[in-house]
């Protein structure tokens, strides 16, 4: 009995020994002969299933070629025909699914495929695999998902057996989907000096919407406006030619702010980036581009906001000459049609036809507009530059732009510093709402400033600059507004600011003009005289006489285009000459600084009220006045 136990135990013993020394010895070939034949069995049971009705035809037989595919995969899953079986189990599940039309199969059969891209995306069925996920999702009516996976194959598989087949079906897709080609095969048409579009830049409010599509270098583009069909809304489209966009960058970007629908953008062909915008409703829009770096401004307005040149100030006396030319009859306006103006409160009112009185001005809203509650005109007290509620400060710079530099002082610190000192004293002294373009020490590009003031629907937009000069000496105030220039020094300072070079400004004077037709530039003349006055007064008033006055001047700021109301721009000193800088650093300065610039703003605003005033409208003319509008 115990002879017998020792001897069990001695030849398991031996057994186990040679059995794992012949396991140590060739452990690869003995497994994998035995995948192997388990793997050759699972295939010849899936050709049975393809070629033999009966079998076929039921859905357990289907289900037990997947589960022999899954115990061999389960059972080595880094053998090597662990990716063959992810593959026949994509494969077995799609077949399912086209026998017994289960979305579940479908589901499946993806996610195995998608488990062999993971697992194994250097196997050489990982573009096959990608190549079936796409023409799944062909099928299932997701071209952009599909090309998605063929673009993984021409870009990261250009030597597999796929490849080929890949490029002709994203062609296809391409041109029946409008899907963009990847870089790869945009950059095989033998022209590599493609421009790169980089992702779209948007501001959005419910009147006006300002979008920014930058690029890598300057660009040729042209906007095409097409009006509505029956399947597709209106849409402005820009081509950008020889130009390329990453696919990372194509995804529609959704606005609805009751102007635009969305934003979309895509390779339109090998050498054309097309941008997109679907519109829900719009009243005007202005394009243009500056240099350094390129980009392209869509500056898109609401109805009731298109044409805010015809009812300036300084068009007042045409409407008195169109009065005595042509007076309308008196109409009856109803409260629900009208908006009136009382000048000594200084803002507008919605009130009704028992509240108007004689020396009231009536203006009706645009009939366009009137009953669509998206958009939101500006009143009229807003369009004369009465009753500022609201006020854009912009301290220039910041972040990585330190502006100029002298003296161990940077612009952008200087000019936060005063904004934001400046802006208590504002809202104090106009009791008005006071909103800065930054707070803290960060960049804001140039178009996104004015865009802000634009959102906010702000009264008047004022930056607030240092000067700098190659000549120590040069000190002063200049306190600028947008316009065209022929002024070398002018153009010089506006330059350093726009952050390009003259010759770039000089190219941009050409275009302008058609861009500021929606600037106020007679009112903005005025609100920087105002301003450069009530400084240099005081200032010599207060012991600092000897501040320079270089004057009020014009020239085509970056930043001062596209703004709707009055902007000015001012530079308050020279950080580069040492009295300027004395002056600057002196809290006292800056408090009179801050001071002056309140009471030049508030000068304006009265002397707006006052010239307003003054035409002393009755109700008589001041019916026909509007009609004049
Ligand atoms: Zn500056």
């Amino acid at each position: 009995m115990h002879r017998t136990l020792l001897i069990t135990i001695l030849i398991t013993i031996h057994i186990f020994f040679v059995l794992g020394v012949s396991l140590a010895a060739e452990p690869k070939v003995e497994g994998s002969q035995l995948v192997s034949k388990r793997y050759d069995e699972a295939k010849f049971y899936y050709n049975q299933l393809q070629t033999n009705a009966k079998l076929s035809a039921t859905r357990d037989n289907w289900l037990k070629g997947t589960r022999n595919f899954r115990r061999i995969y389960l059972s080595s899953p880094k053998s090597t025909f662990a990716p063959a079986c992810l593959y026949m189990l994509g494969r077995l599940y799609r077949d399912m699914f086209e026998a017994f039309t289960l979305p579940i199969d479908i589901d499946e059969s993806v996610s195995y495929y998608k488990d062999i891209v993971r697992l194994f995306p250097q196997h050489k069925l990982a573009d096959d695999a990608y190549f079936q996920l796409a023409s799944i999702f062909i099928k299932k009516n997701e071209p952009k998902k599909a090309a998605e996976y063929l673009v993984e194959i021409v870009t990261n598989y250009s030597n597999g057996d796929m490849h080929s087949q890949a490029e002709d079906m994203l062609k296809v897709l391409s041109k029946e989907h409008d899907i963009a080609l990847p870089k790869v095969m945009v950059s095989a048409t033998g022209d590599n000096n493609l421009s790169y579009v980089l992702p779209v830049k948007y501001w959005s409010s419910d009147h006006y919407t300002r979008v920014v599509i930058m690029a890598s270098g300057p660009v040729n583009y042209k906007e095409v406006l097409l009006e509505e069909t029956k399947n597709t809304p209106r849409r402005l489209y820009i081509d950008f030619k020889d130009s390329y966009i990453e696919p990372q960058y194509r995804a529609p970007v959704p606005i609805k702010d009751g102007l635009l629908e969305q934003i979309r953008t895509g390779q339109f062909s090998p050498d054309t980036v097309r941008v997109v915008l679907d519109i829900e409703s719009i009243g005007s829009y202005k394009i243009f581009s500056l240099p350094d770096p390129f980009r392209v401004v869509i500056d898109v307005r609401g109805k009731g906001h298109e044409d805010l040149e015809q009812v300036a100030v300084t068009e007042i006396p045409k409407i008195e000459q169109e009065q005595q030319k042509n007076k309308p009859k008196l109409e009856t306006p109803s409260s629900s049609e009208i908006v009136v103006l009382k000048p000594s409160k200084k803002k507008a009112v919605t009130v009704s036809e028992s509240d108007t009185t004689p020396s009231s001005v009536v203006a009706k809203k645009d009939k366009d507009t009137r009953n669509d509650p998206k958009t939101n005109p500006l009143s009229l007290a807003q369009q004369l530059g009465l009753g500022v509620k609201k006020i854009v400060l912009d301290p220039g710079h910041g972040g990585k732009d330190p502006g100029a530099m002298a003296f161990k002082l940077k612009e952008k610190d200087i000019v936060l510093k005063v904004a934001q000192t400046l802006a208590p004293v504002l809202e104090k002294a106009l009791g008005c709402e006071v909103i800065l373009t930054r707070d803290k020490d960060v960049f804001v590009s140039l178009e996104e400033r004015t865009a802000i003031a634009n959102t906010e629907n702000a009264d008047l937009f004022i930056s607030l600059h240092v000067n700098a000069h190659p000549s120590q000496k040069v000190r002063g105030l200049e306190t600028y507004y947008l316009n065209l220039t022929t002024n070398a020094e002018a153009m010089r300072v506006a330059a350093l600011e726009n952050a390009t070079s003259t010759h770039q400004m000089s190219d941009l004077q050409d275009i302008l003009s058609d861009i500021m037709k929606n600037s106020k530039i007679e009112e903005s003349s005025r609100l920087a005289q105002q301003v450069h006055n009530s400084i240099l007064d005081e200032a010599a008033a207060k012991g600092y006489a000897d501040i320079k006055n270089l004057g009020v001047k014009q020239a085509p700021f970056y930043v001062l285009i596209g703004a709707q109301m009055p902007a000015i721009l001012i530079e308050l000193a020279f950080i580069t000459n040492k009295d300027d800088v004395q002056n600057l650093n002196d809290p006292a300065f800056i408090r009179l600084l801050t001071q002056e610039i309140a009471d030049g703003i508030h000068n304006y605003v009265s002397s707006t009220t006052a010239q307003f005033q003054a035409f002393n409208f009755t109700q008589d003319e001041a019916d026909s006045g509007a009609e004049a509008m």
